[in-house]
């Protein structure tokens, strides 16, 4: 059995030029801002924060740029493709924000599928992470939109996720615990039915690994 292991690295300059989608309500960020600053005793326009309401509203705009994007566009274009063995794009790097805390959470994907005769270029299932990732998120809820999502486009035979990722909500603050990381998994069609598939997926996303 021949399997494919391809690596996706997302290039994080690749996305900066493109404005969001959805402009956001900037001065009304900016208002908020201004808020928390003067909610913790701060003076907001002491010199060195005089600019900070307008950067974090910037800076929310970016991590939020994933709102009202469809991430299916980039699943639409298939190739057909007469190869069933299993397809892994391994190790795409995200940033997403924790709906929790609005903290953000970092990591890694991997994904998994099995063809039904449609292939999808590689990147775009790192294009898909992005547009999941750049939204307030829940690891859990993401791990399992991004299987779906793969599942419903590709009509695949099987799709298996994992994301591992550090998240500031723990690190920072609370329980405190630096080295964490959380991972999750969902797996669908033959991932979930087959043991011995699901056991391959994970030896091929775990195996090389040297840290
Ligand atoms: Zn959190």
């Amino acid at each position: 059995m021949s399997e494919r292991v391809s690596r996706a690295r997302r290039n994080p300059s690749e996305n900066n030029n493109k404005p969001a989608s959805r402009a956001v309500d900037q001065e009304r960020l900016e208002a908020a801002v201004r808020e928390i600053l003067l909610a913790v005793g701060e003076d907001p326009d002491r010199e060195g924060l005089r600019e900070t309401p307008e950067r974090v509203a910037r800076m929310y705009a970016e991590m939020f740029s994933g709102l009202g994007k469809d991430p299916r566009i980039h699943l639409a274009k298939t190739f057909t493709q007469k190869y069933d063995e299993m397809v892994i794009v391994r190790d795409i790097g995200f940033e997403s924000m924790c709906e929790h805390h609005l903290l953000p959470f970092m990591g890694k994907a991997h994904v998994g599928y099995l063809p039904n005769g449609k292939i999808v270029g590689l990147s775009k299932v790192a294009r898909v992470v992005e547009i999941l990732a750049r939204r307030p998120q829940v690891q859990e809820r993401m791990t399992e939109e991004l299987a779906d999502l793969i599942m419903e486009e590709l009509d695949a035979r099987g799709v298996g996720v994992v994301l591992e990722a550090s998240h500031s909500c723990m690190t920072i603050r609370g329980i405190r615990k630096p080295t964490s990381l959380c991972t999750t998994s969902a797996m669908r069609g033959g991932f979930l039915s087959n043991q011995s598939s699901r056991a391959e997926l994970m030896s091929l996303i775990y195996g090389s690994r040297t840290s």
